[in-house]
């Protein structure tokens, strides 16, 4: 162990866990979606974010249950409103990218105070970023229980 603390040791083995490995699914919703059916989709995918996408797959934003919850307090018609009227748009997402450590991305999730951040990657035609995958509070929950389940440092 070259004299090596157990904290230097498990240290370098976390900062070893990348997101390309631990990402999910994401779940995603068009801009013209309304809340009505965002809600509906949460609860079908048991999911507490979506991602809003345009019709290219470019990433335009991102509903919580809490945007939600917010807009069903409203006089709106949850049947008539769009998501993208909600929804916290491009540029102020938080976003992470396949090759980035899973620890930078749940430092993101911390400083920026959010349950999820989308997976991106540029846009081959066009601009813009596209979703392809999701990490949230629970993917680094898990990572944290594998970790004390089965490192040997
Ligand atoms: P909730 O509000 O349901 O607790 P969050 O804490 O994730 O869920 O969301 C708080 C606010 O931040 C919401 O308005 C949401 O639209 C926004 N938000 C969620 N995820 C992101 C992100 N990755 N980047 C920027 N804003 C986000």
């Amino acid at each position: 162990y070259a004299g090596k603390s157990a904290n230097q040791l498990l240290g370098e083995h976390v900062r070893k866990l990348m997101v390309k490995d631990y990402k999910s699914l994401p779940i995603v919703v068009k801009e013209e979606t309304s809340a009505y059916d965002a809600i509906c989709t949460m609860f079908l995918e048991d999911v507490g974010t979506l991602f809003v996408v345009k019709d290219n797959k470019q990433l335009a934003g991102v509903v919580s249950r809490k945007d939600l919850l917010k807009t069903a307090m409203g006089k709106q018609d949850l049947q008539t409103i769009p998501v993208s009227i909600v929804m916290t748009r491009m540029p102020n997402i938080v976003t992470c990218s396949l090759d980035d450590s899973l620890l930078d991305a749940a430092a993101k999730l911390m400083r920026y105070q959010v349950d999820a951040l989308p997976v991106v990657r540029q846009m081959e035609d066009g601009d813009g970023v596209e979703v392809i995958g999701r990490i949230t509070k629970t993917t680094i929950t898990k990572a944290f229980v594998e970790l004390g389940q089965h490192t040997d440092v």
